[in-house]
């Protein structure tokens, strides 16, 4: 599905010699690669702060805490998606609400946002999911309607950009009134380890995630809040530091390879190529086909013996999933994401796909029809 290894040869002088500069300068913890990397980190987003973690799903946690939700305030994410969206919300004894997604888009659907909306609606939690932006534009609008706090879950679409109607445009992530992304390995800018970040134009917001992040702190040995330990190591920094520069040329290359299936695909009846929203530029964390009127897991497994990796993301709704199963999900429609969890097929998606094994893949998943 991704090809690491060939990603790391390309760039291997700049990266060995950050990883030892590190080790040699023995500032393992908060070192100047982590500030560096943040500011760099806060350029290329054009945005005020970013506050790097331990991880993307702690950045979801910490955004939580630090906007300071409390039990019983209810929290909208999409219910097709990563199960750490909605986890973070029922660890911190938040209500999780699940909504449908958009068929073609993949991400949370505005009117079924607005219909769960409650007086205990707190904030919304667009994912945007496999690379392209949410609807921003009308999850802005609803939150703005009933002053509820945006937190965008941007773990699959950092270096993306949304333009809004009035013309402006944004990167993902940046939207609401926090982000959150995450560079666990695969992802499109991924450290070699554990990272994530948090990104906010309010500094007020910023200080408390800070502070959050680190023991609930305000100064050294004075802790004002109930914090978490999240820090991102100075080496995972300096890699994502000398790999942040590459992101552009990362998200070229999946745009080429999403061109190309796109095309081959273009004409075969029984698959549908990813929908492009106009609004957003989409960085092809994952390229996802849906099939139609064939058996999906025969095709993954017609795939994997002919050697093409393939996935499927994600197999099962979060409303049935056991630790996340609740009587008011009885009543709504989740037709949409059932759908999906059946008929979604994830192709291998990287920097690193040359044309023979674009060749390869696309003439294997053709010929399911012929086997
Ligand atoms: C990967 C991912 C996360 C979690 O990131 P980790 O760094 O693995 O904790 C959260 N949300 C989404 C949508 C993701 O894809």
């Amino acid at each position: 599905m991704v090809d690491l290894l060939g990603q790391y040869g390309k760039i291997k002088k700049e990266i060995d010699t950050a990883i030892l500069d590190v080790v040699a300068s023995s500032q393992y913890i908060n070192g100047p690669e982590v500030k560096e990397f943040a500011k760099d980190l806060e350029t290329y987003l054009s945005v005020k702060n970013v506050i790097p973690c331990a991880n993307g799903t702690d950045a979801l946690q910490i955004a939580m805490m630090a906007l300071g939700l409390k039990p019983g305030d209810e929290v909208i994410t999409a219910n097709f998606t990563y199960v750490a969206t909605v986890e973070v919300i029922a660890l911190l004894n938040l209500t999780p609400v699940l909504v449908e997604v958009n068929p073609d888009t993949f991400n949370i659907d505005p009117q079924s946002l607005r219909d769960a909306i409650t007086p205990n609606t707190k904030a919304i939690v667009p994912v945007h999911l496999y690379g392209q932006t949410a609807d921003m534009e009308e999850i802005m609008k609803i939150a703005k309607e009933h002053n509820l706090y945006v937190i965008e879950d941007t773990a699959q679409a950092i270096g993306s950009t949304y333009t809004f109607s009035n013309g402006e445009t944004k990167s993902t992530g940046t939207i609401g009134d926090v982000g959150t992304t995450s560079f666990f390995p695969s992802k499109n800018l991924g450290c070699y380890g554990d990272g994530g970040a948090i990104f906010t134009n309010n500094d007020e917001l910023a200080a408390k995630i800070r502070m959050v992040a680190n023991h609930g702190q305000s100064k050294q040995y004075y802790h004002d809040e109930i914090g978490v330990n999240s820090r991102l190591d100075s080496i995972q920094a300096a890699i994502l530091r000398r790999k942040l520069p590459h992101l552009d040329t990362y998200i070229e290359n999946r745009n080429r390879a999403a061109s190309f299936y796109d095309k081959a695909f273009e004409n075969i009846s029984w698959l549908t190529v990813p929908y492009r929203d106009s609004r957003s530029t989409h960085v092809f964390h994952q390229y996802t086909l849906k099939t139609k009127g064939i058996d999906r897991d025969e095709l993954r497994a017609f795939l994997n013996n002919k050697g093409v990796p393939a996935m499927i993301y994600y197999p099962v709704p979060l409303h049935k999933q056991k630790a996340y199963m609740d009587e008011r999900y009885d009543k709504i429609d989740f037709s949409n994401t059932e759908a999906l969890n059946e008929c979604v097929i994830s192709l291998p998606m990287h920097t690193e796909l040359t044309d023979e094994q674009l060749k390869y893949i696309t003439e294997s998943v053709i010929a399911f029809k012929n086997n």
